[in-house]
């Protein structure tokens, strides 16, 4: 796109200048431009009917201060076809990720992908991986597996172990939350709930 535009007959390229002020015309409308030149500060008379601002495409990615792998442009790099980036656990949406489409749709969907990514994510490592608690998280294996074959038809109530909830503490420290079942296979009180912890 550089290059057509430099080498463009119809377009004349003004470098290390800055607008400082767009005046108008007798008939209300806009008559010209007050362009400085920023090294010399010379101010040019420029008169133009139209301006148009472009703001780049630069990603916002400098607070991440390199905690995750940037391309040279400073986009987010993803895992193709997903959101995940190159830290397990982080997912990564939106224009920041994509160089290509940078499109209100485009970043929904990527959006969408995150956020089912990021509940598939804590559904397997908060069961599977207990950190902060390995025993615990190993009872809740066995609790859930002796809940399943005890109520059968009521295991329905159980899909995938998904977590009811999830609590998140001040210490960094996660919980998630699944409901017990009753002897009748009905959710019991929360005093029953069963929790994995996990960091
Ligand atoms: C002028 C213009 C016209 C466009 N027209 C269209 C169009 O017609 N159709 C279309 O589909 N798309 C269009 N787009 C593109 C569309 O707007 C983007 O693709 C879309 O908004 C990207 O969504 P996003 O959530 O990834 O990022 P954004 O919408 O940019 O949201 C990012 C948010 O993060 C915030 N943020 C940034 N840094 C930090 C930080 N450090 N901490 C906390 N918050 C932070 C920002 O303030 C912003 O609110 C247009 C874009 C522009 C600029």
């Amino acid at each position: 796109m550089q290059k057509r535009a430099l080498e463009h007959p119809n377009i004349e390229v003004m470098w290390n200048s800055a607008v400082n002020e767009a005046y108008g015309n007798e008939k209300g409308k806009l008559g010209g431009l007050k362009v400085q030149n920023v090294v010399t500060g010379e101010v040019t008379d420029l008169e133009v009917n139209g301006l148009f601002f472009a703001i780049g495409h630069e990603p916002a990615t400098v607070f991440l201060e390199g905690q995750l792998a940037t391309d040279e442009d400073g986009y987010i790099k993803v895992k193709p076809g997903t959101t995940e980036t190159s830290v397990e656990g982080v997912f990564a949406a939106g224009d920041v990720q994509d160089k290509k489409w940078r499109q209100a749709i485009t970043a929904a969907g990527t959006g969408c992908m995150a956020a089912l990514q990021v509940e598939h994510f804590l559904e397997e490592h908060g069961i599977q991986e207990g950190k902060s608690d390995p025993v615990q998280s190993e009872q809740v294996r066995n609790d859930t597996s002796t809940l399943a074959d005890q109520h059968g038809e009521a295991n329905e109530l159980l899909p995938n172990d998904r977590p009811e909830k999830m609590e998140i503490f001040e210490d960094g420290h996660s919980h998630l939350v699944h409901n017990h079942l009753s002897e009748n296979g009905a959710p019991a009180s929360p005093s029953k709930e069963l929790v994995a912890s996990f960091l």
